[in-house]
């Protein structure tokens, strides 16, 4: 029973240091990005993107709306997994007309930033 808990105590350690050898090789390639695809990359995962509902928020902007589609404000959720100006690229790239928050957050980061970089909205 005890070498069996450490078998499975190895496997874990093994297992949490191969996600944290693949996280800071992600890192390693995040920083390797341009000064703005990290930005945007950034915005994007902290939902402070430079979207026109963010902006509107700040002052900055008084149209909230996705100048995409102009159909609805334009929020990271809304650009990423719904708005329908880009959903043949949304499926093209990530594999899903329409996605939820739940889905976005299972997706790499790099296939979120191409999305981005494809909608022309950085
Ligand atoms: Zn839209």
């Amino acid at each position: 029973m005890m070498d069996m808990k450490l078998s499975s105590d190895s496997q874990y350690q093994k297992m949490a240091t191969y996600r944290s050898v693949r996280s800071m090789l992600d890192l390693f390639y995040a920083l390797k990005l341009s000064r703005k695809d990290l930005r945007v990359l950034v915005g994007l995962l902290t939902v402070h993107a430079d979207l026109n509902r963010h902006v509107t928020f700040m002052q900055v902007c008084t149209d909230e709306l996705c100048p995409l589609c102009q159909e609805v404000e334009e929020t990271t959720l809304h650009l990423l997994g719904k708005c329908c100006a880009l959903i043949n690229q949304r499926l093209e790239i990530l594999g899903s007309h329409y996605l939820d928050y739940e889905d976005l957050a299972i997706l790499h980061w790099r296939s979120l930033l191409r999305l981005a970089k494809v909608s022309k909205r950085f």
